[in-house]
């Protein structure tokens, strides 16, 4: 084990970023170096502190595992856990797809990029949902898409409020037009839950860019982000390219879109099932 390893090179940040989405913790080593301050900090300090850093509180991505057992209140109950995409299109790109659906999966020991839960939050039963980043960017396929109606019909039926967290690049490229339906399939499953009178939180994490933002992200009874997250549909570059404008600062960062309006709060990932369960006690009373 290394002590600290340096990055490979000065330009960290402009660097093709590996496709399981790791950005900031990437060392096996027992010091990291935070990239919004460049302190040195102590792997087990930021690990107790949810990834937060302890100097200049940037949040770095945290998978969906630590996610649930973040707002959780403890054991919770995981479905569908079996479903796994059947490569429709039979695509390649530099890699067949069901190459890169497989070595993924064995990877990260998940079938795609999505863990449905329900458990209790503050002693509140609910059905939580949340993205996994390292699964081929945490993109929405048929799989996901199939995956979050079904959590929103766990949802009506049982009448049990729904916090999905999304962490993705956005619909499922090696899917073409069949990711896309799922922004249609999945909205409409949440209309139907909305004339259910049953709330919904969407916890915008970083990334949320795409379809994603396009459909479920931004269609919460309250849309809640952490601070300083990539928000966005299409990326900067494609933008300035577009509208020929050099666009403003922190530009798609959660702070900017709270202030235009786009977002209901920025919630800091440790105050974050705090502000949940309260949101909740606004929505439904107390816990029966
Ligand atoms: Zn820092």
């Amino acid at each position: 084990m290394s002590w600290f390893k340096r990055e490979s090179s000065s330009g960290a940040e402009k660097k093709a970023r590996p496709e399981n989405g790791e950005r900031r913790v990437k060392t096996e080593g027992l010091w990291l170096k935070c990239e919004g301050c460049r302190e040195i900090i102590w792997k087990k300090d930021l690990e107790g502190n949810q990834n937060v850093c302890p100097k200049c509180g940037a949040h770095s991505r945290i998978d969906a595992v630590a996610r649930l057992s973040l707002l959780l209140d403890g054991a919770y109950e995981q479905f569908d856990t079996d479903l796994s995409s059947a490569d429709p299109l039979q695509f390649v790109d530099q890699r067949s797809y069901r190459e890169r659906l497989q070595s993924t999966q064995e990877a990260t020991s998940l079938r795609d990029a999505l863990i449905c839960a329900s458990g209790t939050l503050d002693g509140r039963r609910v059905q939580m949902c949340a993205m996994e980043p390292k699964f081929i960017g945490g993109s929405m396929g048929c799989v996901m898409g199939e995956k979050i109606t079904r959590a929103i019909e766990r949802s009506i039926a049982q009448q049990m409020p729904l916090i999905i967290v999304s962490a993705s690049g956005g619909a499922r490229m090696q899917e073409g037009a069949i990711s896309l339906m799922q922004m249609a399939k999945i909205s409409a499953a949440l209309m139907r839950l909305d004339e259910a009178r049953v709330p919904y939180i969407s916890v915008l994490t970083d990334p949320t860019t795409g379809g994603v933002t396009a459909s479920l992200a931004m269609l919460g009874d309250l849309n809640v982000a952490e601070p300083g997250a990539l928000i966005g549909f299409a990326g900067p570059r494609v933008i300035e390219q577009t509208i020929r404008q050099k666009l403003p600062e922190g530009f798609q960062r959660s702070e900017f879109l709270l202030k235009h309006g786009i977002l209901d709060a920025v919630v800091p990932r440790l105050e974050l099932k705090a502000y949940i369960s309260n949101a909740l006690r606004f929505f439904r009373g107390p816990v029966s």
